[in-house]
């Protein structure tokens, strides 16, 4: 049976269904829809205003290319400056080729690159040494928990160092389901509490960040990629089996067989969860080392450190009722650290 024609210019063959909607449309047709779609995230959610210096978090994978594609082609309209910041883990055999992506990508769009590495910001500590040291403490499977806290302290210091007064990063709405169900399975209140939105105001003097492909499902990213002909890199990172984000995805899948629209409506969820008070986390202090938000005296990164350095690693994440009590009172700013 031949293609039905593109619902939207009713002149092309369709060369795709819409994952979530089932509409018919073209691969130009669809590339301009899912630009449109983006610009209305950010117009309507107010995300990024015109003048805004915008840091990328650029990764080298479909999300972040897609976004900062879509980005740059939105910029002109949004009167937006763009600069791409990745972040170099450490991690052998898998950053390397990742960051070369990046850097492909920055020249053939003319676009600024600073590349932050976890080496030279966290006192010459990679990923690779991390997961070294959680080796045999029965911890090994935390090492995307701990990763994604330097993550996000490195990008930020990334975005600061070139000027940015916003970061945006390229999650799409798997991954964000992906984090509402982690979050539940874990009965994480402090970061169901702030789950919802399309990211952060920039609290506690922290830019603000969000999340302009928050609505777009992963299919849609990967067809956006495949129409515009995008160059990713496509290898999972060595650690990333290990995670618990995997059993999440895989329920994810399970449920979106029965339910297609089942990650976005957990995505609507999670922006309309209203915590009870009495499990609702205090609002955050800040961090005694670093000024960061912070749930207690020091915030993740910094406890992570000092885990680290006293060669305790697992005391820094997962494990704060055996803290000393003078850390300070648990707080909403747990999140605020770590990753999303
Ligand atoms: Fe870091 Fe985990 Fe992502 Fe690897 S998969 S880069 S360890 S967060």
């Amino acid at each position: 049976m031949p293609a039905p024609t593109c619902a939207s210019c009713h002149t092309a063959r369709a060369a795709l269904r819409r994952p979530r909607s089932g509409q018919a449309l073209c691969g130009p047709c669809f590339c301009t829809a899912f630009e449109a779609e983006v610009l209305h995230t950010v117009v309507a959610g107010r995300l990024l205003p015109p003048g805004a210096v915008v840091a990328v978090g650029a990764s080298g994978g479909k999300d972040s290319t897609v976004l900062a594609h879509v980005l740059r082609e939105l910029a002109p309209r949004l009167g937006l400056t763009l600069r791409l910041v990745a972040v170099d883990e450490g991690i052998g055999g898998y950053r390397d080729a990742a960051l070369a992506a990046v850097r492909r990508q920055a020249e053939r769009w003319g676009l600024p690159l600073t590349i932050v590495a976890y080496e030279d910001l966290f006192g010459g500590w990679t990923m690779d040494a991390v997961a070294r040291s959680t080796a045999g403490t029965g911890r090994g499977r935390s090492c995307c928990t701990f990763c994604g806290v330097l993550r996000r302290r490195a990008l930020e210091e990334g975005a600061r160092l070139v000027g940015a007064t916003h970061v945006v990063t390229g999650h799409n709405a798997d991954d964000v389901a992906e984090t509402v169900l982690m979050n539940f399975l874990r009965g994480d209140a402090a970061r169901l509490a702030r789950g919802g939105g399309l990211g952060s105001a920039g609290e506690g003097g922290a830019l603000p960040r969000c999340r302009p492909l928050q609505f777009a499902s992963q299919k849609e990213v990967v067809l956006y990629a495949h129409f515009r002909r995008l160059d990713y890199f496509s290898e999972e990172c060595v650690y990333a089996p290990r995670a618990f984000r995997g059993h999440a995805r895989e329920l994810l899948k399970r449920l979106e067989a029965v339910r297609p629209t089942a990650a976005l409506d957990l995505v609507h969820s999670a922006e309309r969860l209203a915590l009870a008070p009495a499990v609702r986390p205090p609002r955050p202090g800040a961090c005694s080392r670093c000024g960061a938000l912070a749930s207690r005296a020091l915030c993740q990164a910094c406890a992570l450190l000092d885990g680290l350095a006293r060669g305790r690693p697992r005391l820094a994440i997962g494990e704060h009722k055996h803290e000393p009590r003078d850390e300070g009172p648990r707080s909403r700013a747990q999140a605020a650290a770590a990753a999303f």
